[in-house]
């Protein structure tokens, strides 16, 4: 995988600018500068060659230009006492510091204190879908702005902090921008996030009511996403923690969380199948990358689970090349309602399609209709309102189950990742008032609305 990987950083042209982001870090950790206190976390290793860094602000492989990710010394002690610390740990994600790149005093900190969002026992849906396995929605729409973003955005911050950046950025698809802005403004950080120009509403006036710099482009996600790239690379960008692209690695870790939470919601346990929504493949990746140390660490029994990955059809070049027997993923240009998860050229594909072949999962894909069915399937019968993003994946989820892929009689975990008063266009067309009438009773049963 490593050529693939190089290819595609090549095409990018970041290759040199990861060497350049080295180096500098090399002069700073050379001079008086002490190794920053991200607790747990001992170095950065490359993903590809298992090469080892010092922790710092870059996020490709000098060797062989693989993603870095965190590498721990976990903690010492057996499974009962690490579970009893956890759950004598906060109500939010830094119940599970001990797995995370943040000091140990992390919670004192402010913070969004994103996490331990609710895991809904969804039977209405289950019965609906004819799921008899136990069906779970992990509803991260409950998070401080409203969708899962602050998970990632809020372990970016303690690395920003820790790096001495005092600018905060992104290339967000949306709610990437409104948690950077938020999470800056509480955490006393200067903040100038990227989007696409063409977001939904609810999307860009989150992203501006934190009172950081918010900067439309003209272009796709993947514009934008370049655009950084180069910022990073450019005197322009000096002292800017850009928490997707040079504080990848430790962004990415965030999404651990949601692992951990749903096997601690679910009693300690692996759930069967989990249903995730694909963007750049980050969160899949990373609560792949979750279960996997609670079962290391014996917090969980160690059996088999299944990942899905979930797409829109307007934007699926994973769900296309996992179909077509492929291990690398060619971009697409993205056309959906699901804006969320418009990324055509995701960074973290390829393991995607690694992750569901060896669970045996799969990744699929729905049409913009199927979405909205399925925001209005699961606001019907759970009560739960979500954004684009789970309707993709409560959609998918019907799909796999119709097309006989997933296990009805097995524990399944979907994700809800966003907040469907983010994406409002979307339903509204088909949502309205059942009647409109004068303030009277003759009206009103006229209209033929009472019960009888
Ligand atoms: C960002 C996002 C995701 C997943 O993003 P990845 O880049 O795949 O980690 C999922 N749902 C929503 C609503 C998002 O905003
Ligand atoms: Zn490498």
């Amino acid at each position: 995988m490593a050529k693939r990987v190089m290819r595609k950083m090549r095409r990018k042209g970041l290759a040199s600018m990861a060497v350049q982001t080295v180096a500098n870090t090399a002069d700073a950790t050379g001079s008086t500068t002490p190794a920053p206190d991200l607790g747990p976390a001992a170095a950065l290793s490359c993903r590809e060659c298992g090469e080892r860094f010092p922790l710092g602000p870059i996020f490709a492989c000098v060797s062989c230009f693989g993603p870095l990710e965190v590498a721990y010394e976990l903690p010492a002690g057996g499974p009962e006492e690490l579970r009893r610390r956890i759950e004598a740990g906060p109500k939010n994600i830094w119940r599970y510091a001990p797995l995370l790149p943040v000091p140990a005093d992390v919670a004192g900190k402010p913070s969004l204190n994103p996490g331990f969002t609710q895991l809904v026992q969804a039977d209405n849906l289950a019965r609906e879908l004819g799921v008899t396995g136990g069906l779970y929605i992990k509803d991260d729409s409950g998070n401080p702005t409203h969708s899962f973003k602050d998970r990632v955005v809020a372990i970016a911050v303690e690395a920003a902090r820790a790096f001495g950046f005092t600018t905060l950025s992104c290339s967000s698809t949306g709610n990437l921008a409104g948690a950077v802005g938020a999470a800056a403004a509480r955490a006393g950080f200067r903040s100038c996030v990227f989007i696409p120009h063409d977001l939904e509403q609810g999307k860009v006036v989150m992203a501006a009511v934190y009172g950081g710099e918010l900067v439309g482009i003209e272009g796709t996600y993947d514009d934008v996403n370049r655009f950084c790239s180069e910022l990073i690379g450019d005197p322009l960008g000096e002292g800017w923690g850009f928490v997707n692209v040079n504080l990848r690695p430790y962004y990415g870790e965030g999404s651990k969380t949601l692992a951990y939470e749903i096997c601690e919601q679910l009693g300690w346990r692996l759930p069967d199948q989990i249903v995730i929504p694909i963007a750049s493949g980050s969160q899949l990746t990373k609560i792949d990358k979750g279960l996997q140390e609670l079962i290391k660490l014996g917090l969980v029994e160690d059996r088999p689970y299944k990942i899905f990955g979930a797409q829109a059809e307007g934007c699926s070049p994973v769900s296309a090349a996992y179909k077509a027997g492929h291990d690398v993923v060619r971009p697409v240009k993205p056309d959906t309602i699901a804006k969320s998860l418009a990324i055509g050229n995701p960074a973290d594909g390829p393991y995607v399609l690694d992750i569901a072949r060896r669970t045996g999962g799969a990744v699929e894909d729905v049409t913009d209709g199927q979405i909205v069915d399925a925001i209005k399937l699961l606001a019907r019968t759970e009560g739960i309102f979500a954004e684009t993003a789970g309707g993709v994946t409560v959609g998918v989820t019907r799909k796999l189950i119709e097309n006989g892929v997933l296990d009805p009689a097995l524990t399944t975990v979907v994700l809800n990742t966003g907040d469907g008063l983010k994406t409002l266009d979307a339903v509204a067309p088909t949502s309205g008032p059942t009647a409109t009438i004068r303030p009277s009773l003759e009206a009103f049963r006229a209209a033929g609305l009472a019960t009888d």
